[in-house]
């Protein structure tokens, strides 16, 4: 299965991505992640990217593209993937295009989950992840004992340095003007499938594999 999750920050992607990954053996393939890891590293690519992402805007197309050509011609990749994250923007999609089919892997579908923007603001300002376990939590939504677990394994609840407001509110912006035209381009392609995002991540899990058939 290869795939490309549309959505804003905060709908979920990198969660249902993960569990994707778990589950059915596809690979999550996130920018965000591939650019943080860049930026914590000092490398000089992360170097060149950490401003745009403090400020909430895009990375440019070329780094990220470089990153994506190269992650999917590992051999993991071969058994399918999921994209989360990028394509950002139509020129994004238009690059990946040629990219995939060199590989000869085209897409099957393009994913939007849908959240409304009020619901966003507060998973976005909650999100936090166990230095730890890597767990993915919320200090809104998480249930305590999830919570409770990752401080007993000696662990901290972090936050990304991008989920303060001010960022948040530029990063939906940047998404409305530059990632959600994306929609009516994979609809016009044939490929998008609308997921309701909001919930519990279990319950949208399971509307997710109605949606792909599987
Ligand atoms: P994310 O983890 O997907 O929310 O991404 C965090 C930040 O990384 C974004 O706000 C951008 O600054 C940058 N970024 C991630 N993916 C892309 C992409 N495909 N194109 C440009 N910038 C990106």
């Amino acid at each position: 299965m290869r795939i490309v999750f549309l959505g804003a920050p905060g709908s979920g992607k990198g969660t249902q991505a993960k569990r994707l990954m778990a589950e059915r053996g596809i690979v999550q393939v996130s920018t965000g992640d591939l650019l943080r890891a860049a930026v914590a590293a000092g490398s000089p690519l992360g170097r060149q990217a950490k401003a745009a992402m403090e400020a909430g805007e895009l990375v440019s197309d070329d780094i990220v593209l470089g990153m994506i050509r190269e992650r999917l011609q590992e051999r993991d990749a071969a058994a399918g993937f999921v994209l989360d994250g990028f394509p950002r923007n139509i020129s994004q999609a238009e690059s990946l295009e040629p990219v995939l089919e060199g590989l000869g892997q085209p897409l099957d579908a393009a994913v939007l989950i849908d959240v409304d923007p009020d619901v966003l603001m507060k998973r976005l300002t909650g999100r936090r992840t166990c230095s730890v376990t890597g767990k993915l939590l919320n200090i809104h939504f998480s249930p305590r004992e999830e919570l409770d677990a990752c401080i007993a394994a000696g662990g901290t609840l972090e936050q990304r340095a991008d989920d303060n407001e001010e960022t948040i509110g530029r990063r939906l912006k940047v998404y409305q003007e530059q990632t959600a035209p994306l929609i009516e381009y994979y609809r016009q392609a044939g490929l998008l499938r609308s997921v309701d995002g909001e919930g519990g991540p279990d319950t949208v899990y399971q509307r997710l594999l109605a949606a792909l058939g599987a």
